[in-house]
């Protein structure tokens, strides 16, 4: 029997961060995922800011970005008309800035430290295991899969098979983490995931060519092509790298929609020749890595959490790729529950404090859901509006009319004008700033102190905030020596941090009596001409929601979990409290 802190089930995206994280806080971890490799699946690429901040704190970060897409490469999404094999084919109907614009939005820069990556899941996940591995050597075991699992009151007991031997043997530990993607643990557990299944059969071909003298703009990411010959059918292609990006990228992936039950969708040379001649890529000599099959919906766990089981990505959430949301999100599940096990293991936090998980990214994440399926559903109006739905119009006279469309001829003003406006109506999927960084967390593990939140409930604009349950805003910061940091760098994943104004040394003071008595809590002051660390261009002064006498408590995964406006009458009581409630003591 192997006995072990938290068992993680899968070895994705979900698997390795919770490793990485776990034991980076000390948590004695053993990973097993039933594959004997990473995913071959290109997957998942975008990757937000938030996301980019938890592969930091992972300390993988820098490869992440030095693999990643350059920022002026994936700059811009566009949308196309076809893409070869017609005289017409190739032209751009609309270009669309995505993600902040390669770091060129200032509201995107004044997010993050960090701005948004692109990297495929091909070459994210082997950095991660890379990283796992150097944490835990003999702990990272690929090829083992969960058969089976049981609970009581002490720890889950759980039945690993090796997969290629067919050996079993039975692992102890008093958590388990469910990032098996919910192929295995949700039957176990009887969770359902609910919404909406199979709403289309999606496949994707990952595949070598040289397609540099068929297209043209560097910056555009994602290539949206619609096509006047296959009316019902969306073609997206991106490009993969892994050295060169944008028109000359040696790899691409294309994605395209079939009905849902579809045969053809399942039989590999029809896939081939369909995206042969939808592309008009007939001619055009290519090497085929793999093709895979998945079909669109949205779906949430009915509970995130069942005795002391966590799920965690995909196991508990799954939504269309639109908006990039799922990888992603995967991340922050990961980051919100990984401090809280730490914490609840080593007696610094009471049990309840896990029960906080499902409290606060269930609604994030059903949210998420949502948005993409809303993001999904936005195509097919899309295409209708574009007159490509149901149509008795002849197939060349529709590549002729839009063709007029991607016209700068003033006399197809009105043609180009209503398809900029259909398109325009994507925004919002390459723009989900908001979507990433404007929530609310309400458990016990949040403080509220009475202010109202000023996010928008649309979701179109993100106002960052230092207010309970929000996360921590960014903003520049120097020391005495005049090194720059972030306000996010004083969180070090492992405690929990006071940010005190100018005038808050008794803040400071209160967190360090703490400290002394144990708890894992740390206090700086932070002031425009005074502090621990200066605030060179008074944005903190601006974010922070506080005067020079209040402070903030900011929790191990950067959540905003309590404020005060200004001095009380017993700082160390205060604290000492405000701390008691989060920790559930
Ligand atoms: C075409 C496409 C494009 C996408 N694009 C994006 C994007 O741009 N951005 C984004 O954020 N998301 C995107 N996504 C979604 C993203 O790929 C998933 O959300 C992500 O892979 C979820 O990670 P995960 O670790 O939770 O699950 P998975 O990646 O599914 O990993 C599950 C792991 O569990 C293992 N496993 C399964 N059963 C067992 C068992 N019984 N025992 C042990 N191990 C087991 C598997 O081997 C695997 O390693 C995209 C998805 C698709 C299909």
């Amino acid at each position: 029997m192997v006995d072990v802190d938290v068992l993680i089930v899968g070895g994705g995206a979900a698997g390795l961060t919770a490793s990485i994280l776990l034991r980076q806080l000390g948590v004695a971890t053993l990973l097993v995922s039933a594959l004997e490799t990473t995913s071959v699946l290109p997957k998942a690429h975008e990757l937000n800011q938030r996301a980019m901040e938890v592969l930091h704190d992972c300390g993988i970060g820098e490869e992440v970005v030095a693999r990643s897409t350059p920022p002026a490469q994936m700059s811009h999404t566009a949308f196309y008309l076809g893409f070869a094999g017609h005289p017409s084919a190739g032209k751009q109907l609309a270009k669309m800035e995505c993600w902040g614009g390669g770091g060129t939005d200032p509201e995107w820069t004044m997010a993050s430290p960090y701005l948004h990556a692109n990297l495929p899941q091909l070459h994210l996940e082997p950095i991660m295991k890379r990283r796992a591995e150097e944490l835990a050597p003999d702990a990272v075991r690929f090829g083992h899969r969960l058969v089976h699992l049981d609970q009581d009151d002490d720890g889950v007991t759980a039945t690993i098979e090796v997969v290629a031997t067919g050996e079993r043997y039975d692992v102890r530990s008093t958590y388990l983490i469910a990032a098996d993607g919910g192929r295995t643990c949700n039957d176990l557990l009887g969770v359902q995931m609910e919404g909406l299944r199979d709403l289309a059969q999606e496949v994707s071909v990952h595949f070598s060519a040289d397609l540099s003298a068929l297209c043209s703009d560097d910056s555009v990411l994602i290539r949206w092509i619609f096509l006047p010959h296959d009316p019902s059918a969306l073609c997206v292609l991106v490009p993969m790298g892994p050295t060169r990006w944008g028109t000359t990228s040696e790899e691409w992936v294309y994605h395209a929609n079939y009905t849902y039950g579809d045969p053809r969708a399942f039989d590999d040379a029809a896939v081939l020749a369909d995206m042969a001649h939808r592309l008009g890529i007939e001619g055009v000599e290519l090497e085929v890595h793999l093709i895979s099959r998945w079909t669109l919906g949205g779906v949430l766990a009915d509970r995130f959490s069942q005795g002391r089981v966590f799920l965690v990505g995909d196991a508990a959430h799954r939504h269309p790729p639109t908006g990039g949301l799922g990888l992603n999100s995967a991340l922050h599940d990961v980051q919100n529950l990984a401090w809280k096990l730490a914490y609840v293991l080593d007696g610094t936090a009471e049990p309840s404090l896990l029960e906080t998980y499902g409290q606060e990214r269930r609604p994030v994440d059903a949210r998420n859901v949502d948005r993409a399926l809303e993001n999904s559903l936005q195509w097919v109006s899309t295409a209708v509006e574009l007159g490509l739905g149901e149509t008795d119009e002849d197939v060349e006279e529709t590549w002729a009319r839009l063709a007029r469309a991607c016209s700068t001829d003033p006399r197809h003003g009105a043609e180009r004008a209503h398809v900029v406006e259909v398109l325009a109506q994507h925004s919002m999927e390459f723009h989900e700033h908001s979507v990433e960084y404007s929530y609310e967390h309400q458990s016990q593990a949040v403080v509220p102190d009475g202010t109202t939140s000023a996010a928008d409930p649309d979701f179109h604009r993100f106002t960052p905030e230092a207010r309970p349950g929000h996360p921590l805003p960014h903003a520049v910061l120097e020391d005495h020596a005049q090194h720059r940091c972030s306000t996010l760098d004083l969180i070090d994943g492992a405690s929990l941090v006071v940010l005190a104004g100018e005038d808050g040394g008794a803040w400071v003071e209160a967190a360090e009596a703490l400290a002394a008595d144990g708890l894992p809590i740390a206090g700086y002051r932070i002031g425009h001409l005074s502090g621990d660390y200066l605030d060179p261009r008074v944005r903190w002064q601006y974010l922070r929601g506080h005067g020079p006498t209040g402070a903030i408590v900011v929790r191990p995964d950067r959540c905003v979990a309590w404020r005060s406006h200004e001095a009380v009458d017993d700082h160390h009581a205060t604290l000492s409290s405000v701390v008691a409630q989060i920790l559930g003591r």
